[in-house]
């Protein structure tokens, strides 16, 4: 049975098709969110090459900031519980998931049924997401995928001590214009955004596994600031953007299975 999960972002629309909610047979992203034609390229990419049609898709459910924007979904589902569900199937053993996406980042606890325990968010201000690091990715005329290598040539991460993106882009600048390297200020940028993230995390009491979730989790030089940060070892799947969609087309799948049973018992 296939089941399809969407997660429609702030920055970036994920979907993934699932088989019997254990098997990732199909992933796809486009780099646009909620209130774009995201929505609509997600589903003409995930079907383009016909093997799966969506006629063969039993249930979908649709996770995200912005999910209330597709009506074709089955039903909807937080984010917060799609997360949940999806860090479990990719690690069982996570009791503290960080969580940083284009436009919040957030800290969640489980217990080892991957049950939400509880949650802390930043969905206020652009520190410590990544939307902070796209703006200085521009700044310092650099790919957002390059930045965690560019910071492992790091030899001493630049003081960015401004909470206020605005600020601390000029502080950037500043940097640029006193003449430090470029390594050093991206590694100053992602201890930033792992001093502030980390915060959350603390407040919740850090219990092993970690794992870090969302696009951010894709920069190693995120990661490792936050392991200093938390004097923790942190898991990241190969996937980690894809956790909240894998969530969401595991709880399809649970649906479609619940109403399968409820057809056959009448
Ligand atoms: P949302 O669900 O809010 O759209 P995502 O979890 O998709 O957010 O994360 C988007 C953020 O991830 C972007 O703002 C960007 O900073 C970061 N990002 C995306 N791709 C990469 C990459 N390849 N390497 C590093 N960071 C990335």
């Amino acid at each position: 049975m296939y089941t399809l999960g969407i997660d429609i972002g702030s920055t970036s629309s994920k979907a993934v098709i699932m088989r019997d909610g254990k098997t990732i047979v199909r992933k796809v992203l486009v780099t646009v969110g909620t209130g774009t034609s995201g929505p609509a390229q997600l589903i003409e990419k995930l079907f383009e090459d016909q093997e799966i049609q969506l006629s063969d898709i039993q249930k979908t459910i649709v996770t995200g900031y912005g999910r209330t924007s597709f009506k074709e979904a089955d039903k909807q589902i937080s984010e917060l519980s799609c997360h949940a569900r999806g860090v479990h199937f990719l690690f069982p053993s996570a009791r503290t998931v960080i969580d940083i996406g284009g436009q919040d980042a957030k800290a969640l606890k489980l217990n080892s049924r991957g049950m939400l325990l509880n949650f802390s968010m930043n969905d206020k201000c652009a520190a410590g997401t990544g939307r902070f690091l796209d703006v200085m990715a521009r700044v310092l005329e650099t790919n957002i995928e390059d930045m965690g290598s560019l910071s492992e040539q790091a030899q001493a991460a630049a003081t960015i001590s401004s909470v206020c993106t605005v600020f601390a882009e000029s502080e950037v600048i500043s940097h640029l214009s006193k003449g430090t390297g470029t390594a050093n200020i991206i590694a100053g940028i992602h201890r930033s955004v792992a001093q502030r993230v980390s915060m959350l995390a603390v407040k919740l009491g850090i219990e092993n596994d970690v794992v870090m979730t969302g696009g951010v989790a894709q920069n190693s030089g995120v990661v490792k600031a936050m392991e200093e940060a938390i004097k923790t070892r942190i898991k990241v799947s190969d996937y980690p953007q894809y956790t909240g969609a894998i969530g969401a087309a595991i709880y399809a799948f649970d649906e479609a299975e619940k109403e399968m049973t409820k057809r056959c018992s009448l």
